[in-house]
């Protein structure tokens, strides 16, 4: 079930001598990215569709293909590689590398042992971290928070994610989830029921999985254009939004409302520098980042300035960087 084949992009000319590689696993709801990286540059990548209704340990023989081709293709032995980064939508204990909770995905993630897969495999060490702290690590490192030692990353899509960096070092907590929730930060403690339990969580009152109730309980959605949308996504949103549709404009300010209130949440909790943004919604981060910066700046406490928000830099890898980083700084503490 590979999505697409290999793409490279370095030169074959570099032959021999690969030294360190790192494998990272991005283990997503909807595609699982596999990558290598040499030197902290991604040199090799494939994707697989999930199948993350029927759990994990389904998934691992498909992995294991996929790691093995990525091997041969890259004329790598398995001693050449330092270890698997493994980057996890739930939470994650970090110390034990293993799966904690998980929100209706891989719902077998508990029960995994994936330290000792990757040890009989290939007997390479493996390290899981939460997906949002990963790709929060990735920024860091190679990406729109570079040089920066306070950071909040907040992830925009089917739910809402986040981590947290302060003073240069990941909010972990004592259960390991610090930082993490941010999507459930609740924003209207009469709202809607959310999937973690709670009742209106920054999710449950906007974010993918909610954006189809949000419009179909408009009193006017039935004189929308939208109500001919085939999937009720924000990228429907967005269009005719932009085209003032009066109800998708509605509904998307109310969304705008309810993240900028998250994420101000999220500034007085954790005094971040900057904030970086990424998830699939942020594909219109043109309307997005102006309007919650605006709200920003009108509504959080900053007595020393102003927050900046800004768009990550590698949306689609930025975890990949962040596992490679995390395989190298634990083997080398
Ligand atoms: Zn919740």
């Amino acid at each position: 079930m590979k999505k697409q084949s290999h793409t490279s992009s370095f030169s074959p000319s570099l032959g021999g001598g690969w030294g360190e590689a790192v494998i990272a696993i991005d283990l997503g709801g909807t595609i699982i990215k596999i990558g290598l990286l040499k030197e902290g540059q991604l040199v090799d990548r494939t994707e697989i569709i999930a199948q993350s209704a029927s759990g994990l340990k389904a998934q691992l023989p498909e992995l294991e293909m996929a790691i093995n081709q990525m091997l041969k293709s890259n004329q790598l032995s398995v001693t050449e590689v330092l270890g698997i980064g493994f980057s996890f939508a739930g939470l994650v204990d970090s110390s034990k590398n293993r799966i904690l909770s998980t929100n209706q995905k891989y719902d077998d993630g508990p029960d995994t042992d994936l330290v000792g897969w990757a040890m009989e495999k290939w007997n390479w060490p493996l390290f899981a971290m939460n997906d949002a702290r990963m790709a929060l690590l990735g920024e860091w490192q190679h990406g729109a928070g570079k040089g920066c030692s306070d950071l909040v990353m907040v992830t925009l899509g089917t739910g809402i994610g986040s981590a947290v960096l302060i003073g240069g070092e990941l909010l972990i907590g004592k259960h390991f989830q610090a930082g993490n929730l941010g999507g459930h930060f609740v924003v209207n403690h009469k709202g809607s029921a959310c999937t973690c339990g709670n009742i209106g969580c920054v999710e449950a009152e906007a974010s993918t999985w909610r954006l189809p109730t949000l419009l179909k309980e408009h009193p006017e959605f039935s004189e929308s254009l939208m109500k001919n949308e085939e999937v009720l996504d924000f990228r429907a949103l967005f269009h005719h939004a932009g085209n003032n549709d009066r109800v998708a404009k509605e509904v998307l300010d109310h969304c705008l409302s309810v993240w900028a209130a998250g994420i101000i949440t999220m500034i007085h909790a954790f005094d971040p520098e900057l904030i970086i943004l990424s998830g699939g919604i942020m594909k219109s981060s043109s309307v997005i980042l102006p309007a919650l910066q605006e709200k920003v700046n009108n509504l959080a406490w900053m007595p020393w300035g102003k927050v900046k928000l800004v768009e990550a830099k590698f949306p689609d890898s930025a975890a990949l960087y962040g596992a490679d980083y995390l395989v190298r700084s634990s083997i080398n503490k």
